[in-house]
């Protein structure tokens, strides 16, 4: 099916401006602005029995690209897996997603990395990739990677999740010097988050704190976060590696970031995530565990100073760390039982328009335009003629309250739950198959693995 989207606001590459859009073949065949004469729908190469869908009042822009996800398949496929996560994906607007390797098995090697791109073949909704998770000894597996192939590596910089703990220097030192492909890199200091908890536990011996959520940013602290994002960037900067530190949490970090050259030249680059930019240490009273993310979510002028990050280019992309944990393993121990991390691909596009206000274009460039530039995604991020056709149509005028109920993750419940939203994401395209329609899913077709020119 070929469609053309008629009389939208277009939003892309800084400029918004009503056109229509024409969607031929998995492709962005032409787009014309309003008031130009455009191709009639029976005209050349144009498909006449291309089905027309009104746009009037809506924005269209690009497909938003998730650089951070866990979808938990294999192996944890009672929280979350590829189908689930792909459907609440494109539900809220996320046309493509780079998944993260501590499922289980963890993706380590080639062989299981490949596992998990036939596994999406048959079942993702959106365009994927997968990360490849370093460990003390899978270099030889990582030297293997296939840049144009495979979006990069990931590295638990010093923080234990399982085997994927990478604390050997001499490690770090060849994985920075001999990664194929980029290093998206989790940054906080285990010592140092060991000593807090230890610290935390005595104090609580004595009565003088409550292991709620909110002493969570005061285990993984802010000195935590800054002693391995500078360890990190230090070794990226010895060594030319090209590094991606993710969901960036505090205002001093900041300082290990530049913004006086352009993405496309930059090295060293950050992500930051939406709940670090709606919530800070004031929500743990209400929202307790359903809060609670590694790194901590902590004060409110960490939440200001990375929102002011975001328009003067220190913070490059948005991921959402969407990582899905059932109730029960959220909310039924206590501080040390309580996993870490919730769903929220779902509400990206919702908490970033509440977030940023009237600036769908900075959202634009946080959300699709960088993470295409950054990851050097093959032709998508953008409404250009000759792309995919990666498109999604948001009413902006769509008041709504967020709610366990209208969640499409398998854990069905959100820690956005009674937040007030404006925009709804009305049709999703990927690959120019309409996926989602106001609320129903076309699950025939499925999305494509991401290509990278690198
Ligand atoms: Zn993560």
């Amino acid at each position: 099916m070929n469609y053309i989207i008629k009389n939208a606001t277009l939003v892309n590459e800084g400029q918004t401006f009503v056109a229509s859009v024409f969607v031929s073949n998995g492709k962005i065949a032409k787009i014309v602005k309003e008031g130009k004469d455009g191709p009639s729908t029976g005209s050349g190469t144009l498909d006449p029995s291309a089905q027309v869908i009104d746009a009037t009042g809506k924005y269209l822009i690009p497909g938003i690209i998730d650089e951070h996800v866990h979808f938990r398949e294999p192996g944890l496929t009672h929280k979350a897996d590829i189908y689930t996560e792909s459907r609440a994906a494109v539900a809220g607007g996320v046309t493509s997603y780079m998944d993260m390797p501590n499922t289980n098995p963890h993706t380590t090697t080639q062989e299981l990395l490949q596992q998990k791109f036939d596994l999406a073949a048959e079942k993702s909704l959106a365009n994927y990739s997968f990360y490849l998770g370093a460990t003390n000894d899978n270099l030889a597996e990582i030297v293997k990677t296939d840049p144009k192939k495979v979006c990069g590596i990931k590295l638990f910089m010093g923080s234990s999740t399982g085997n994927m703990l990478v604390d050997k220097n001499e490690v770090l030192v060849r994985l920075f010097r001999e990664s194929p492909c980029l290093i998206a890199a989790h940054c906080e200091d285990e010592q140092t988050i060991h000593e807090n908890t230890v610290c935390c536990k005595d104090l609580a011996a004595k009565g003088q704190v409550v292991l709620d959520a909110s002493i969570h940013p005061f285990v993984r602290t802010m000195e935590a976060c800054y002693k391995s994002s500078f360890k990190a960037v230090d070794m990226a900067e010895h060594f030319g590696a090209r590094l991606h530190v993710l969901h960036v949490s505090t205002q001093r970090e900041l300082s290990l970031f530049k913004n006086n050259i352009p993405l496309k030249d930059k090295k060293i680059t950050a992500e930051t995530c939406p709940h670090y930019l709606c919530f800070d240490n004031h929500d743990y009273e209400d929202k307790s565990f359903a809060i609670k993310c590694n790194p901590a979510i902590k004060s409110h002028r960490d939440k200001e100073a990375l929102l002011q990050a975001l328009h003067n280019g220190l913070i490059d992309t948005i991921g959402t760390d969407h990582a899905p944990h059932l109730k029960e393993e959220k909310f039924t121990g206590d501080y040390f039982t309580s996993k870490s991390g919730f769903p929220s691909i779902q509400h990206s596009l919702d908490i970033m328009a509440n977030v940023l206000p009237n600036d769908l274009p900075l959202l634009v460039q946080l959300m699709c335009h960088n993470p295409a530039i950054l990851y050097q995604i093959d032709r998508r991020g953008f409404i250009r003629e000759g792309y995919h056709a990666d498109l999604v149509l948001v009413d902006m005028n769509a008041n709504h309250v967020i709610s366990d109920e209208g969640e499409y993750s398998k854990c069905g419940w959100t820690p956005y739950n009674g937040i007030q939203s404006h925009s709804r994401v009305t049709h999703t395209f990927v690959n120019g198959n309409l996926v989602f329609e106001n609320g129903v899913f076309h699950e025939q077709d499925k999305g494509a693995r991401l290509c990278f020119n690198r």
